[in-house]
């Protein structure tokens, strides 16, 4: 794990109903030169008519583009049965690995029982479909469901023994909450690779909503920025977009095992964030890191 450099993926998700799925083909043709370590397309929670979208999609980013796609799968609203249909469509499409989730759950449909939490999934996977590569979700502030930081970790601990072998992050503005939580992880004795979630602010109700659902909490320099530029896009882009440039340029200097961009199917703007940081991006882990990893320094967490 110490000599590793930080990989850097994106995740897209499936065009509305009223839009062509090939319509994604314009969001993949606009990623092309950034090579990412792979793409990841999400899944809804049930009732959205997507879920075989993401599949697809998954099969052209790895066939068209050769570029490893991470299917995402979500199991709230999922009976045993139709995640064996899932796991058969993944093999016939020849996709082998998924983002292993228990998905938000929706007030208007009544979840099924099979499937209470991503871990109960992850193990199903690991019994019934040994090939898959799994990964899971994590909240450097903690998922909004949970009682408290140590049992949201404990909680991510399990999904790593029952199978998953990394970690993508929900997204957070401030990197210090992140090595904290990472920190955390490590005195968990959670092992498996940990990837930043990065979102580019580019309008100010769209972060409101997401941090309403996510939980996410922005610092006064992110806010002032949006105050600021709210009536005006084009500033409050650039300024959203130099925002996460300086958030992934210090997360790549900390040697963190990965980025994901959760790039909103905006291709433009995953390039411009990849030319700004694909040097640093490329360069060896430092020392430091190495040492982080071996002697977990003493924080106030208490695990
Ligand atoms: P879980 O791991 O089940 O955790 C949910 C809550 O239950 C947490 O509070 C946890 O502490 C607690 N918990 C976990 N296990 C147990 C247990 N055994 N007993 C008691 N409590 C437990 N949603 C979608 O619908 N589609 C997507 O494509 C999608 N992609 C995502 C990608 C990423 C990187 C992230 C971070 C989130 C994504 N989500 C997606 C959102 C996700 O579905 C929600 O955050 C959901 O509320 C929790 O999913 P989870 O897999 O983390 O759940």
């Amino acid at each position: 794990m110490s000599d590793r450099r930080t990989t850097f993926s994106i995740e897209v998700f499936p065009p509305k109903n009223d839009t062509p799925v090939e319509s994604i083909y314009s969001t993949l043709d606009g990623l092309s030169g950034i090579a990412p370590d792979f793409i990841s397309c999400t899944y809804g929670a049930g009732g959205n008519g997507t879920k075989n979208a993401t599949i697809d999609i998954c099969r052209v980013i790895s066939e068209n583009y050769h570029i490893p796609s991470v299917a995402h799968l979500t199991c709230v609203n999922s009976a045993r049965e139709d995640i064996d249909e899932v796991i058969a469509q993944l093999r016939e499409n020849h996709i082998d690995s998924v983002l292993a989730l228990r998905g938000d759950r929706n007030p208007n449909i009544e979840p099924k029982d099979d499937f209470h939490h991503a871990s109960e999934l992850i193990a199903y996977l690991r019994e019934n479909a040994p090939e898959l590569h799994i990964s899971a979700a994590c909240y450097p502030e903690t998922h909004v469901d949970s009682r408290s930081a140590v049992t949201d970790i404990y909680y991510m601990k399990e999904k790593e023994s029952c199978g998953a072998e990394r970690f993508i992050s929900q997204l957070f503005f401030n990197n210090d909450d992140y090595y904290e939580f990472l920190e955390k992880t490590q005195i968990a004795g959670i092992k498996s690779p940990i990837e930043a979630g990065i979102m580019p602010v580019t309008s100010k109700k769209s972060v409101m909503r997401m941090i309403s659902i996510c939980g996410a909490s922005l610092p006064k320099k992110l806010t002032r920025i949006l105050n600021k530029y709210e009536d005006d896009p084009e500033s409050l882009r650039e300024a959203g977009i130099a925002y996460a440039i300086g958030q992934i340029s210090d997360l790549i200097a900390n040697d963190v095992d990965g980025i994901h961009l959760y790039a909103m199917n905006k291709p433009d703007i995953a390039q411009q964030i990849y030319s700004a940081v694909r040097n640093q991006l490329s360069s060896r882990p430092s020392r430091a890191r190495v040492q982080l990893l071996r002697e977990p320094r003493t924080v106030n967490a208490q695990i």
